[in-house]
């Protein structure tokens, strides 16, 4: 540990001893609009009861039909401006049409537990869903937990402390939440250091924190832009294509725009009855904004006046599955809790938002209708058609669970549909981890005291019609509000609560807390059971047992479930990158660096004896030359000058290919690794010993350590990396059916 950031720490403790209530700072501006997307409707009372019935047009495509065109989404009656929030896409395959499957029984085993009576508990949230049979069908309750009880602290301690200066848009469930938990919040900051931040935009709205913990991990907007997101998740995918099926086929723009229209143009040459469509979509929107369908690669407007247009070009899913005839997604929270150890966690209960106009597959005279393709709340709530519901599982908002009670009312097996997107949740964190921890180590080099960090993601995620959930983006900035906008006279809008994004979202936010309080390690550090990954093991609708201190006696059970590393054993293996990353970090050499010099470059590979006579050290430097101008071309907004993570991993399976000639591709990185890390050994001996965390208030790691060569606290440490490596390979060996059914199904 810095003895540098040891005397930081103890003066910040003092600082936080002797200052607790000593300062009111200057008022904070606060623009809203950095946050994300949408929020919601649904105002007034709550009928207690909706049908739940099981009609069978809920679930089938209506319509077909093809043919080409294309049709920028217009419409947007008003339109805030969201800065910091960004974009992620989905996957797809062109989907065959399973008919659901399953029967009631699948349904009974979760319904039947009360008599008569169908009771769903939904975990966490202190909810029960209750379906009643009468003659006339089924209905389905909600009782909503509210009135939730504050906690009697037991013990005397300082309450947590929480900066909410910066909370924007989210401060209204942040307070609701803070005041369940009898912490203590600071509205307009203060002078000492406060255990938690909440910034409404990103790891930069306070700048000079120095301890404590920030809602918001550097880095993780640029991460999950859609040009980024794609690119990472592609590079999964060359690795693990079976893995990674659950994102579409996407093309950056506008550089890989020749590919994408060559790759069409044989498509429809070698099967003239395949018409597929394609979603476009700018790298910095939201909200649907910019959105567009395509059928033919001409359609693609690829210039903004005389500058191309950034974006994605993506497969169109063009069978969802359908309730009540129409589209909709699903809106799942999710916590990064720390980057390492990799801890995740998923909120039990999230929205699903649907669109307003009744699907049909595209064709040449729907593609510009936007309440039909798109479920973006944003434009939705423009539609004459939209619902404001009370209700949690009518309109045009409904929680995730009443969405899932009704849909095993029709007898699809639910748990696999939540086991599925538990695997896609982790496999896309794995994904965007390494870049992370590039920009963590950039912003925070090792001696330099800074906060640790965590934060709430809001994952989009569309089902096929064959129940498989495809990714659509993840949200850097979800939205917390809980209220809607509403006119209350022409062109006047005000908010008003809206109950269903309440019962949600001060639910995650409220846990998310909990997790983090500095002062109660146990909560978040149950060790993680050795559980199983098959389908059926997890969902969302069942009573949790789990045992809690008295403090947390009065509060409702946690709503955010621990999958990661809870199901470490399944998922490690696909680590792949990770590995790289740590040991691109170890070479980047200066303090908040993000690229690597030809010098590291160098210095990398003679530290891994990775040339030889028949790669020299000229081979070498024209690799580097070769990759690093490709890159800095397709990375317009690059800081610096130099090779970045995604241009080095690139560079090691240009050198794993080499070396490892006869083995598959991910042998051939796996081999490479274990080299690298092999001939690393020795000398990480030293920091193995050493903590490692991102994200946690450990300690850093000092100046001195090995190599000179930066930031070890990113590296795993050597046994966490022989794990990985032998989780990879047992995958390799095994293979077990369980996993692989994951995907396949
Ligand atoms: P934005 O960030 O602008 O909301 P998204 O990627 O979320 O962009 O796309 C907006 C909407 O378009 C999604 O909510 C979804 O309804 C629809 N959509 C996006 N990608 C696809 C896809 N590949 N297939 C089908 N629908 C999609």
């Amino acid at each position: 540990m810095g003895d540098d950031y040891v005397k930081v720490r103890v003066q910040l403790e003092q600082m936080r001893s002797f200052g607790e209530d000593a300062e009111k700072e200057e008022e904070e501006e606060e623009e809203e609009g950095a946050d994300a997307e949408e929020q919601q409707q649904l105002p007034g009372s709550s009928p207690p009861h909706a049908p739940v019935s099981p009609d069978p047009s809920s679930v089938t495509i209506a319509g077909s039909d093809a043919s080409s065109t294309s049709v920028t989404c217009k419409q947007r009656g008003k339109s805030r401006s969201r800065p910091g929030r960004d974009d992620k896409n989905s996957c797809g395959k062109h989907l065959q049409d399973l008919s659901l499957h399953g029967s009631a029984a699948h349904a009974g085993k979760n319904l039947n537990r009360l008599g008569h009576e169908r009771t769903l508990h939904i975990r966490g949230t202190g909810k029960i869903l209750q379906g009643k049979s009468e003659t006339n069908g089924n209905y389905v309750s909600i009782h909503p937990s509210k009135n939730i009880p504050e906690v009697k602290l037991a013990n005397k301690r300082r309450p947590v402390t929480v900066d909410t200066a910066k909370a924007k848009t989210s401060l209204e469930a942040l307070k609701i939440s803070i005041k369940q938990l009898k912490w203590k919040e600071f509205p307009l900051g203060r002078r000492a250091a406060c255990d938690i931040y909440w910034h409404g935009v990103s790891f930069h709205d306070n700048e000079n924190i120095v301890s404590g913990q920030v809602n918001k991990f550097p880095g993780m907007i640029e991460m999950l832009r859609k040009i980024n997101m794609s690119r990472a998740v592609r590079t999964m995918q060359e690795l693990f294509p079976e893995e990674y099926d659950f994102y579409p086929r996407s093309w950056i723009l506008p550089e890989e725009y020749q590919q994408f229209s060559t790759q069409i143009r044989m498509v429809k040459e070698n099967d003239a009855t395949v018409n597929p469509t394609f979603i476009v979509k700018p790298d910095g929107g939201s909200q649907g904004d910019g959105i567009y369908l395509i059928r033919d690669p001409s359609d693609l407007k690829l210039m903004a006046g005389s500058q191309a247009k950034q974006g994605v070009v993506q497969e169109y899913i063009h069978k969802p599955l359908l309730i009540d005839k129409l589209k909709f997604d699903i809106r799942l929270y999710v916590l990064i809790k720390s980057l390492e150890p990799l801890e995740i966690y998923i909120a039990k209960e999230g929205l699903t938002r649907f669109c307003t106009e009744p699907y049909q597959e595209p064709s040449q005279k729907n593609l510009s209708h936007v309440f039909m393709h798109l479920t973006n709340y944003s434009l939705n709530v423009h539609s004459g058609n939209f619902v404001h519901s009370d209700s949690q599982n009518t309109g045009s908002k409904r929680t995730l669970s009443s969405v899932l009670y009704r849909l095993a009312a029709k007898g699809v097996d639910i748990k696999k549909v939540w086991s599925d997107i538990i695997a896609l949740v982790i496999k896309t964190v794995i994904a965007v981890v390494p870049e992370l921890k590039v920009y963590y180590q950039a912003e925070i080099p090792p001696g330099k005291p800074g906060p640790t960090c965590f934060q709430i993601l809001g994952f989009d995620i569309l089902l096929m019609k064959n129940l498989k959930p495809v990714l659509l983006e993840v949200n850097s900035n979800p939205s917390m509000r809980i209220e809607h906008e509403q006119e209350v006279a022409p062109g006047v809008y005000e908010y008003v609560p809206s109950p269903v994004d309440k019962e949600v979202k001060v639910g995650v936010i409220r846990d998310t807390l909990r997790l983090m309080d500095p002062k109660h390690e146990n909560l978040s550090n149950q060790t993680p059971r050795a559980a199983g990954f098959e389908h059926g093991e997890e969902i969302p609708l069942e009573a949790e047992i789990q045992e809690r201190s008295p403090d947390e006696a009065a509060l409702p059970s946690l709503c955010l479930k621990q999958v990661y590393p809870k199901y470490t054993k399944q998922f490690n293996y696909l680590r792949l990158v990770e590995r790289i990353a740590s040991l691109f970090i170890r070479f980047l050499g200066v303090k908040g660096n993000m690229r690597l010099g030809p010098t590291a470059f160098r210095t990398f590979i003679r530290t891994c004896k990775l040339s030889n006579s028949n790669f020299t050290m000229a081979s070498v430097d024209i690799l580097y030359i070769d990759i690093t101008r490709r890159w800095s071309g397709s990375t317009p907004d690059s800081r610096e000058a130099g090779m970045g993570l995604q241009a080095f991993v690139e560079a090691f399976f240009h050198l794993a290919a080499r070396r490892f000639k006869s083995l598959p591709m991910r042998e051939q990185v796996a081999s490479l690794l274990d080299l690298c890390e092999a001939q690393l050994e020795p000398q990480s001996g030293a920091e193995d010993r050493r903590s490692v965390s991102c994200s946690r208030a450990l300690p850093r790691a000092n100046k001195t350590q090995s190599l000179g060569l930066t930031n070890p606290q990113l590296n795993s440490p050597t046994p966490l990396r022989r794990a990985a490596s032998q989780d990879y390979r047992l995958h390799q060996r095994l293979k077990p059916r369980s996993l692989r059914a994951n995907v396949e199904n």
